[in-house]
């Protein structure tokens, strides 16, 4: 069956799970029907992959997650040059929808976390809009303070939601995920979803398709933001990084061609 068993592949030492968009569905759709274990779904983008390499932290909570999905074309593209998989992307923008078109299709509630008061509300609401008859557990705003978090773990548990959206941003939600889910009673999947609820809220525009297509939505947000420039550096390490593996073992190869 699709999404049973992917294969786990490791991109600059950073673990990334094989699966296309219909194998992820599919292995949460096994994860709510109790034939997998419960667990949390992250993105793998080149950013997380270069700041797992200098925290042992971060890279435990992506060995923790239940299912690693290929998030941004730098990891598509570094699959392909090391020759470990014929990877497609998977947005995490885009999983979101997708679970919940399966979540309102099979009558699973859901749980949304995260991002400001104001967003969070039309976000629900879009998603009512786009799927109908999906049963919207409960809504928490993203700026619970630590007294408070006991009291929403509890409130999470108590809605009988079976999936949980956390839009925190990175790695504030990976450090949520892998510190709460245990102490989620009811909550078979839980995906980290980043942004994802301000552009389902219709505040924030995706990139135009022609930048989504060539995998250069990042670009577009640089040029719309400039002063995210900070956070794309990590971007631009992961290239450099991926480059001088390849060339160092492409020269590998030659050299051992050539002493033949
Ligand atoms: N956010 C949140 N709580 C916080 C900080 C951020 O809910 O304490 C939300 C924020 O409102 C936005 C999302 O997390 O919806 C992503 O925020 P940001 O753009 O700062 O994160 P990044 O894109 O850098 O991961």
């Amino acid at each position: 069956m699709a999404g049973m068993n992917a294969k786990r592949i490791e991109i600059l030492g950073v673990p990334v799970d094989c699966v296309t968009m219909q194998d992820a569905v599919a292995t949460a759709e096994q994860m709510i029907a109790g034939e997998r274990p419960a667990g949390y779904i992250m993105a793998v983008n080149p950013e997380k992959v270069v700041s797992a390499s200098s925290d042992p932290a971060i890279l435990g909570q992506l060995r923790s997650a239940a299912l690693l999905i290929p998030d941004g074309i730098g990891i598509v593209i570094a699959a392909r040059l090391f020759g470990l998989a014929h990877l497609s992307r998977v947005p995490g923008a885009e999983l979101m929808p997708r679970l919940c078109e399966m979540a309102a299709r099979r009558g699973y509630p859901v749980f949304l976390y995260g991002a400001k008061p104001e967003i969070i509300q039309e976000a629900a609401s879009a998603l009512q809009r786009d799927f109908s008859g999906l049963r919207i557990a409960g809504t928490q705003h993203g700026y619970v303070t630590a007294e408070e978090m006991s009291a929403l773990v509890e409130r999470i548990n108590a809605s009988g939601a079976k999936l949980l959206f956390v839009a925190l941003g990175s790695p504030r939600q990976e450090n949520w995920m892998a510190r709460h889910f245990s102490q989620l009673t009811t909550i078979c999947v839980c995906q980290g979803v980043g942004g994802t609820f301000d552009v389902l809220s219709g505040r924030i525009a995706r990139a135009p398709r022609f930048f989504q297509i060539l995998g250069l939505e990042w670009f577009y947000r640089f040029i719309k933001q400039p002063t995210r420039l900070p956070r794309e550096i990590n971007r631009f390490r992961f290239g450099f990084r991926v480059l001088r593996r390849w060339l160092a073992a492409l020269f590998t190869r030659l050299r051992v061609t050539n002493t033949k």
